[in-house]
C-alpha cells in the first residue's frame, strides 16, 4: 500500500517557515511583505479561494489587500490599476484571478504586471526564465508538486516522468522543472495515443487534466509516486457532492510507492507556495533598494 502524500501537513510546515521568514525580514528591515489580490466578478469558487489566500497571507505576517471588481469592469481599467500596483513600493505581490471575463484578455493583463511582482508566476518574462533556467517566480501549483515530490523523497534524477495534461498553469511549467531536476521528462495530454500504456512507464507520474478517476490503478507502474493535481467535483448522491482528483486513489494506491491524496494532497499547497514566491519578491524587492 503506498505512503498516503500529506500536502496539507506540509503545507501548514511551509507557511510556518514562511512566517517566520517574513518576521526576520521585519526585524531587519521594518518591512512587511505585501500581496494584493485582483478580483473580477462573482464566481464562488474564486471568492472562496481569494478568501483563503488573504487569510492565509494575514496568519503569516503579511500586509494583504484585495480588490474587488465588478465583472464588466473596462480591461483599460483594470490595467491603470495593475499600473498603480507596479508603482506601489509597499505591494510586493500582485495576483490578478483567473478566469478573467470574456471581454478581458487574460495575456495582457498577466503581461502588464511588473515580472518582478508576477509571484503567480504567469507573465511571459517568468515563463521564459523557468524555461531556461534563470531565478525567476514559478507557478504556484507546480511548485508544490515539486516541493512534495522532494518530500516524498522519490528520487528525480534519471526518473521516467509523465506529466498528463500540458496547461500553462501546470503541466508545461511542471515539465521545466522536472527536467531541471533531471528527470526524463514526457508531456501527454488529449491527442496523446495509448495513454494507459505510457503512464505504465512512469516513475514519476502528474496528473494535471481535470477528468474524474482518468487514471486507474492498472496505469500505475509498481512502485511509482504520483502526484494528482486534479481537483474536480462530483456527484456523491442525496443532493451531495465531492472532491476526487484525476486518479482512482484506491486502486492506484495498491501499486504506487506514494501518492497525493484529493483532497489534502497538491491543493493545500498553492497557497503556501504564493506566500513562499511573495515572501522572495519582497525579499529581492529589498535587496533591490539597498543596492540603489
Ligand atoms: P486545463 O483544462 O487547462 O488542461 C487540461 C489538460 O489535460 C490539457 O492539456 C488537455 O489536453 C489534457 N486532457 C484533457 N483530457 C484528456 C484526456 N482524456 N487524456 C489526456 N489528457 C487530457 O487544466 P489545468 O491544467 O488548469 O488543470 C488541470 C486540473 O488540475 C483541473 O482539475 C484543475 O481543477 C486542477 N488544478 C488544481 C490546482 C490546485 O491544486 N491548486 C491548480 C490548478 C489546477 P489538450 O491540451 O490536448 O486539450
Amino acid at each position: 500500500m503506498a505512503e498516503r502524500i500529506d500536502g496539507k501537513a506540509r503545507a501548514a510546515m511551509l507557511r510556518e517557515d514562511v512566517a517566520a521568514g517574513v518576521q526576520t525580514l521585519f526585524d531587519a528591515t521594518g518591512v512587511r511583505p505585501g500581496l494584493t489580490v485582483v478580483i473580477i466578478g462573482e464566481d464562488p469558487a474564486s471568492q472562496v479561494y481569494v478568501r483563503n489566500k488573504g487569510r492565509m497571507a494575514e496568519a503569516a505576517g503579511f500586509v494583504s489587500n484585495t480588490h474587488r471588481l465588478p465583472a464588466d469592469v473596462p480591461e483599460a481599467d483594470l490595467l491603470a490599476i495593475i499600473d498603480d500596483l507596479n508603482a506601489d513600493d509597499s505591494v510586493h505581490g500582485i495576483l490578478v484571478q483567473l478566469p478573467l471575463p470574456d471581454h478581458i484578455d487574460d495575456r495582457t493583463v498577466i503581461n502588464r504586471i511588473d515580472p518582478d511582482k508576477d509571484v503567480d508566476g504567469f507573465h511571459t518574462v517568468n515563463v521564459g526564465r523557468l524555461s531556461i533556467g534563470l531565478d525567476g517566480f514559478v507557478p504556484c501549483t507546480p511548485l508544490g508538486c515539486l516541493d512534495l515530490l522532494k518530500h516524498s523523497g522519490a528520487p528525480l534524477t534519471g526518473a521516467h516522468a509523465v506529466i498528463v495534461g500540458r496547461s500553462n498553469i501546470v503541466g508545461k511549467p511542471m515539465a521545466a522543472l522536472l527536467l531541471a531536476e533531471h528527470c526524463t521528462v514526457t508531456i501527454a495530454h488529449s491527442r496523446t495515443r495509448d495513454l494507459a500504456a505510457l503512464c505504465r512507464t512512469a516513475d514519476i507520474l502528474v496528473a494535471a487534466v481535470g477528468r474524474p478517476g482518468l487514471i486507474s490503478g492498472d496505469w500505475v507502474k509498481e512502485g511509482a509516486t504520483v502526484i494528482d493535481v486534479g481537483i474536480n467535483r462530483i456527484d456523491a448522491g442525496e443532493g451531495k457532492t465531492r472532491l476526487v482528483g484525476d486518479v482512482d486513489f484506491e486502486s492506484a494506491a495498491q501499486r504506487a510507492a506514494a501518492i497525493t491524496p484529493v483532497p489534502g494532497g497538491v491543493g493545500p499547497m498553492t497557497i503556501a507556495c504564493l506566500l513562499s514566491n511573495t515572501l522572495k519578491a519582497a525579499k529581492r524587492a529589498r535587496g533591490r533598494a539597498s543596492q540603489s
